[in-house]
């Protein structure tokens, strides 16, 4: 074998052995060798390796079936952390997140739809600063900084394309707030972050072929097929919010008539709720839609129609195993998730019906930060 490939098959086996002590702690050695198929020797070898880097530990003695005492392994949950950003129209949430994917601690800060770039980013800068002295965190233990936000971003190079909601256009986000806090720093859309949690620990673990709908300010989804993001040619896979349903609807902010996103985002709600009834924000839709205002409901209604078909509609497209919905508008009214689950009985094609699981995310309002954070890690972690 050439020694490229030994070096490369080493670390294969130094990844795959922290990957299992990672999902299946405790563990022995023994049964590492038994999964992996390796000789116990070289299983030795690498957790000593692994333990000397401070990403194992040993834990308690057991007696195991023949009377003799076993060591379990168990992985240090604090060797490495992560930050996990979002930025969203009206806050930013910032979570240190530790080596196997717990949030540490969150934080949320309001954002003034005024505010400037720079102004965001140095929000973001000062308030992680704050949280790392706070939890006491050695700078050299902090691989770097995840940011999901909503947009058109280009993940490869750090560029926000174009974010309406923030209103940010070609601006070099990784770069600029890589300068302000001498961090690394990856960028993407937010949904694909938030199905990297899922993925990880929420609704699609276990999944294949799963896609993710966001349903608040703004309207998306995201798909992740054998544990790989499906990103298109540009990064701009997923973009339902901007399908045309009525090519003599309303104007989109994108340019176009008639786009999903001008019937069920949070803003096309608000608006068309302003021709009834003078409010401060959707929230006052939906304490009128729980008092059993009419015109509340009729907009509620017309919501979860387009849910539906945008569900059904993806179904026809891709076939995933799982469509999991999410976002502010579910998880703040989540009495609309009956007449969606009808809506879908009603609209979804009968051999695709019957399959397909829909269900919520289970992560909430911590996706975003978290899967930020794992990609992060999964991005920059080199066991070397
Ligand atoms: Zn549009």
């Amino acid at each position: 074998m050439e020694k490229q490939d030994q070096l490369l098959m080493k670390k294969q086996n130094k990844n795959l052995v922290l990957e299992i002590i990672k999902n299946q702690s405790p563990i022995s050695r023994m049964e590492i060798a038994k999964i992996t198929g390796m000789s116990p020797t070289s299983i030795t070898r690498i957790v000593n390796e692994l333990h000397l880097q401070g990403f194992v530990k040993e834990t308690e003695l057991v007696t195991s079936g023949v009377g003799r005492k076993a060591v379990l392994l168990d992985v240090c949950d604090d060797v490495f952390f992560t930050i996990g950003v979002e930025i969203d129209k009206f806050i930013i949430k910032i979570g240190i997140v530790n080596y196997v994917g717990e949030i540490v601690e969150l934080r949320r800060i309001p954002r003034l739809e005024s505010e400037s770039y720079f102004e965001t980013l140095e929000k973001v800068n000062m308030n992680l600063k704050e949280l790392i002295e706070k939890n006491r965190i050695p700078h050299q233990r902090i691989i770097g900084i995840g940011v999901g936000l909503p947009g058109f971003i280009d993940n490869q190079n750090g560029v926000v394309k174009v974010s309406d909601q923030l209103k940010w256009k070609n601006v070099n986000l990784a770069e600029d707030l890589k300068q302000l806090t001498a961090f690394e720093v990856m960028i993407d859309n937010e949904l694909k972050m938030k199905i990297v949690a899922e993925d990880f620990k929420g609704s699609a673990k276990n999944s294949h072929h799963a896609v993710l709908v966001g349903i608040g300010s703004g309207i998306g989804s995201a798909m992740i097929l054998n544990g790989e993001i499906y990103r298109g040619d540009s990064n701009n896979a997923g973009e339902i919010g901007h399908t045309v349903i009525n090519p003599t609807g309303n104007v989109c902010n994108c340019g176009k008539i008639g786009c999903l996103a001008t019937y069920i985002s949070e803003g096309a709600i608000v608006g068309d709720a302003r021709k009834v009834k003078e409010i401060d924000s959707i929230l006052d839709v939906f304490e009128a839609y729980r008092n059993g205002e009419s015109w509340a409901h009729n907009l509620m209604d017309r919501t979860t129609t387009y849910i539906a078909l945008a569900v059904s509609n993806i179904l026809c497209l891709y076939n995933p195993e799982m469509i999991i919905l999410s976002g502010d508008t579910i998880e703040r009214l989540p009495e609309i998730k009956q007449p969606i689950e009808q809506k879908c009985d009603l609209y979804i094609w009968e051999p695709l019906k019957e399959r397909v699981k829909i269900v919520y995310s289970q992560l909430g309002e911590h996706g975003v930060v978290l899967g930020a954070a794992i990609q992060i890690q999964n991005l920059l972690l080199d066991l070397e």
